[in-house]
């Protein structure tokens, strides 16, 4: 079986703390064949880019991480780009000056940088907040430049998290199948969050009815992701993460190099 985790965050993350040595040595620990490190690259409206990521200490990491590991794990360098929308000057200033094998195209701000892990959630309209955060996941995926858009159930985390109650994504499907169209169009795909496996108690990001909505779209491409912020989380579920494809109907998983996607079966 190759395995994968196509999204890992190392002390290069603000909320990271893994020393992505050991983010390595974990991987081939639990046997994998390939890991991507996908630190923060979160954009604001009124900062540079090198707000948040050290970016020359990272990229000079990242590379020769790859190259120490060359021969016993594939090592990949990404990084999970968050709200290029809301500057994509400087988004785009990083992304020309740094070669990566991977993006993941994510939406943790909206508008004024509002971090949605803050929002509260019992004193809102779900439904509206959602649909809103459905047009941010839009905007990126018409206009931005990425290889899998990152945890588009995000919100549901927070709102179960506070609430004690998911909530009903059926409403939501036509606007899923939309936004599924157009990353299928634009070549890209999606990835499998399970960081709230990682983390023990929480939910897939999407749950297996979306993940069948994208497969039943055309969706083929789809990456398999902790988003371990610590190492010893790093791998824990490559495999169970391949089982819940495998119910959804997917035959394959993928994986970037230089920002071409591979597939290998699952
Ligand atoms: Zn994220
Ligand atoms: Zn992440």
């Amino acid at each position: 079986m190759f395995l994968t985790d196509d999204h890992l965050h190392t002390r290069f993350s603000f909320d990271g703390k893994a020393d992505p040595e050991d983010v390595c040595r974990q991987a081939i620990g639990r046997g994998l064949s390939e890991i991507c490190i996908t630190d923060h690259m979160d954009i604001y409206s009124d900062q540079p880019y090198t707000y948040q990521l050290d970016c020359e200490n990272w990229k000079k990491t990242m590379d020769d991480l790859k190259e120490k590991y060359r021969g016993k794990l594939l090592v990949h360098v990404g990084i999970e780009l968050g709200q290029p929308q809301i500057n994509p000057k400087q988004a785009r200033i990083f992304m020309e000056k740094y070669s990566m094998d991977f993006i993941i195209g994510s939406i943790h701000n909206i508008e004024n940088d509002l971090d949605i892990y803050y929002c509260d959630y019992k004193n809102m309209d779900i439904r509206k907040f959602y649909s809103h955060y459905i047009d941010w996941l839009m905007e990126l995926a018409k206009n931005y430049d990425f290889d899998v858009m990152g945890h588009i159930t995000y919100p549901s985390r927070y709102i179960l998290e506070q609430t004690g109650t998911a909530p009903d994504m059926t409403e939501f499907y036509d606007r899923f199948r939309q936004l599924f169209k157009c990353v299928i169009e634009k070549g890209r795909g999606i990835e499998l969050n399970l960081s709230g496996l990682a983390r023990g108690g929480g939910k897939p990001m999407p749950e297996e009815d979306l993940l069948k909505l994208y497969r039943e779209c055309g969706g083929e491409i789809i990456t398999v992701g902790s988003d371990a912020h610590v190492a010893s989380q790093v791998g824990t579920i490559s495999k169970a993460g391949q089982e819940i494809l495998a119910g959804a109907g997917f035959r394959y998983i993928t994986w970037f190099e230089e920002r071409k996607a591979y597939f290998e079966r699952i």
